[in-house]
């Protein structure tokens, strides 16, 4: 089947390109054993990000959608000693075991883990006057999408770099006529990311070991 050359594939590039340390492959078990879904990023899409965040400089980086803190730390990872992670977490399970799984790779002190909504936490964090970040991962609950894209927006800078997960959605996001939420606000983050004046953006599908898929990158022009 395709799936199971995906998979071989993604087994070579990752034994030859992504080798795993002892902390994110206890992040991962742990994450497993305490129930939570297998819906973190795969190793060579974690490491891409982390390079991405190295190619760009980012200091301060936005995550939304934490679960166990798997792709996080591959984004912690890529900071300067200066640098720091703020990450948004709806469920407090998840919360808590990304906090072990953080602290034990030992990024806790640069990563803040806010729990509750994380349209409330965008909302805080720019009440706050919280400084624009350098990069923003967005990566939780698909219908709220738009919504987070527009708030990202008022924590970033010209320059900050946007990541959208997971928006081929099985091909679904070109068909219009699909009522699910999660496709209805991945259009609508696509479309947003097409049409706004300050946002210049392209996406990708991608296959592995996570199936078919896809992901968004945007730049902020403005
Ligand atoms: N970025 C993680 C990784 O790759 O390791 C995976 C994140 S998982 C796909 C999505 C996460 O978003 C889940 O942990 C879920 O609980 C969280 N989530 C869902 N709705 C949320 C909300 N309204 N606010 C904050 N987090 C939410």
């Amino acid at each position: 089947t395709m799936q199971a050359q995906w998979n071989a594939v993604d087994d070579y590039f990752c034994q030859q390109l992504v080798p795993q340390d002892a902390a994110l492959e206890a992040a991962l078990a742990d994450s497993a054993a305490a129930g939570l879904p297998a819906i973190n990023v795969a190793p060579n899409q974690g490491k891409f990000l982390n390079l991405l965040a190295r190619i760009h400089g980012a200091r301060r980086i936005l995550e939304i959608g934490t679960l166990g803190g798997y792709s996080t730390i591959w984004l912690a990872r890529a900071l300067p000693a200066d640098g720091g992670l703020v990450t948004l977490e709806y469920e407090p399970r998840h919360v808590e075991v990304a906090a072990a799984n953080l602290a034990r790779a030992g990024v806790a002190g640069q990563v803040d883990i806010i729990p509750g909504a994380a349209a409330d936490s965008l909302q805080r964090l720019i009440d706050d006057g919280a400084p624009p970040f350098d990069l923003v991962f967005i990566d939780a609950d698909k219908p709220n999408n738009p919504v987070y894209l527009e708030l990202a927006l008022r924590l970033s800078r010209p320059g900050t770099v946007i990541v959208g997960d997971n928006v081929a959605r099985q091909g679904e996001v070109a068909n219009p006529a699909n009522p699910d939420p999660a496709i209805v606000g991945t259009r609508r983050f696509i479309e947003l990311m097409g049409s706004h004046p300050r946002l210049s953006a392209t996406a990708i599908q991608t296959v592995g070991g996570k199936g078919y898929d896809g992901f968004a990158l945007a730049i902020v022009e403005r």
